[in-house]
């Protein structure tokens, strides 16, 4: 089939290749010569597990190419995928000013029938908008369906994702784009993994709702570990007793320094602002927001427990929101290191991937590409970002590296006991 993906970000790119290499023929187009320069010369843009050789393979192969220009992207093909950031605007809601503008070129260009589908995450109701912007730039009436197919990739395994997704959400009022999207998803679907074929509003709510799920368990846990923390109980053992239950089940449930990344934050307050729109109440959504705040700040409020902060220099293991992803976007890590830098510390920082998404915005601190002499010097260690790269290291080196032996695990990766033991100051999450 022949396919444009519009928005060539951390989930059009990987959708992109990922149908490329099922034998489609794909074009990305994107706004950003930037990247679409990259791209063409042989770079990508993004750090993504797996990607890199999709990538590789699917250029050379002739299915994959890249373009600035929507006419001839939008001419050249029978499914267009919108797959454009929908950020959070100054009202707390969904920005849809990228989704809207694609779909104003769709209608303005198109040449025949097409499906329009909206990978994007957007409010309930938004394909109705995208419907009606085609229709209203349309030069010549031709037909077209818009389906909503939202996207649950997990950036860091996303390539996985694409080729063993749980589920395959379609939400269409169309036949004819029914059998096009099921067809088109039928290598994916061979691996046992559903699809779902249902109606566009309830596809639109089901990205939101799930996403608002795992972030209602991640605060769920995060405000139960203060309890823990003032009984004298591990949240790890009460996360590890609660997941052994089928009803619940062992994931999300770790306690830390809160969610960040470019989906839970901004679709947990896109939906509060969509159920306010709709005259229902968000106090669950709301509180969920609430605690995730606060829970940023913890880290900081510890260390200061321990260390009178200025003047210090503390080192920060990790920067990305989440491992094996160069993504920073609202990122626990930024807040945490400006909250330090404000107190007049002065921060070294390390990341696996992050450290070149991480510059433009951390100008004030010091970056080193191997963990050890990241704490060279440094008064207290923190760990912002549970990469495996720093779950294995010589604790006895680091306590000799740093000036003082404070450990702040944010992710709860060491063993309380092993580092006190090892003569660390330690103090992780709720335990
Ligand atoms: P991103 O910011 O990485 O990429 C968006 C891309 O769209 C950018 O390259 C931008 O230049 C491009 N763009 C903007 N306007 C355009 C236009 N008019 N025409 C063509 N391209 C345009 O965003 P992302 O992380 O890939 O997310 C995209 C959407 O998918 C969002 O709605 C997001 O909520 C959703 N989503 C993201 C993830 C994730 O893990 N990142 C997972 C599931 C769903």
């Amino acid at each position: 089939m022949k396919l444009t993906i519009a928005g060539t970000g951390y989930v059009g790119l990987v959708a992109a290749a990922g149908f490329a290499n099922l034998g489609n023929e794909v074009i990305c187009l994107d706004i950003d010569d930037r990247k679409i320069g990259m791209l063409l010369a042989g770079d990508l843009p993004i750090f993504e597990p797996g990607l890199e050789e999709w990538y590789k393979i699917n250029v050379k192969g002739g299915r994959l190419k890249f373009t600035t220009d929507s006419q001839k992207a939008i001419q050249d093909s029978d499914i267009i995928f919108i797959c454009v950031g929908t950020p959070t605007n100054a009202s707390h809601e969904a920005d849809l000013t990228a989704v809207e503008e694609v779909a104003r070129s769709i209608g303005r260009y198109m040449n025949g029938y097409k499906v329009v589908v909206n990978k994007s995450t957007v409010p309930v109701g938004t394909a109705d908008v995208v419907k009606r912007l085609i229709r209203e730039n349309q030069k010549i009436a031709v037909d077209f369906d818009v389906v909503s197919n939202p996207e649950f990739l997990r950036e860091g395994a996303a390539v996985k994702d694409f080729e063993n997704p749980d589920r395959i959400v379609i939400g269409t009022d169309s036949k004819r784009a029914e059998e096009i999207m099921v067809s088109l998803y039928r290598s994916v679907a061979r691996t046992d993994r559903p699809i779902m074929v249902t109606d566009i509003r309830s596809a639109e709510i089901i990205k939101y709702a799930s996403n608002a799920m795992l972030a209602t368990r991640i605060s769920f846990m995060n405000q139960l570990s203060f309890l823990c923390e003032k009984t004298g109980a591990d949240i790890k053992e009460v996360a590890k007793g609660m997941g052994l239950d089928d009803r619940i089940g062992p994931r999300f449930l770790q306690a830390g320094i809160g969610y960040g990344g470019s989906c839970f934050p901004k679709d947990v307050r896109a939906l509060i602002s969509t159920l306010k729109t709709h005259d229902c109440d968000a106090d669950l959504f709301e509180a969920v927001h609430r605690i995730n705040e606060k829970q940023k700040c913890v880290v900081v409020e510890k260390l200061r427990s321990v260390l009178d902060i200025k003047g210090c220099t503390i080192a920060v293991w990790g920067i990305s929101f989440k491992p094996k992803t160069d993504d920073i976007r609202e990122a626990p890590s930024l807040m945490i290191i400006e909250q330090l830098l404000r107190a007049g510390a002065g921060i070294h920082a390390c990341d696996p991937a992050a450290i070149e998404s991480a510059r433009p915005v951390l100008s004030d601190v010091a970056f080193f590409e191997n963990p050890y002499e990241t704490i060279r010097d440094c008064d207290a260690l923190i760990i912002a970002t549970e990469w495996n790269e720093f779950r294995n290291l010589d604790m006895r080196a680091v306590k000799i590296l740093l000036k003082k032996p404070i450990l702040i695990d944010g992710r709860n990766i060491y063993d309380p006991k092993e580092m006190k033991s090892l003569g660390f100051t330690y103090l992780g999450v709720g335990r």
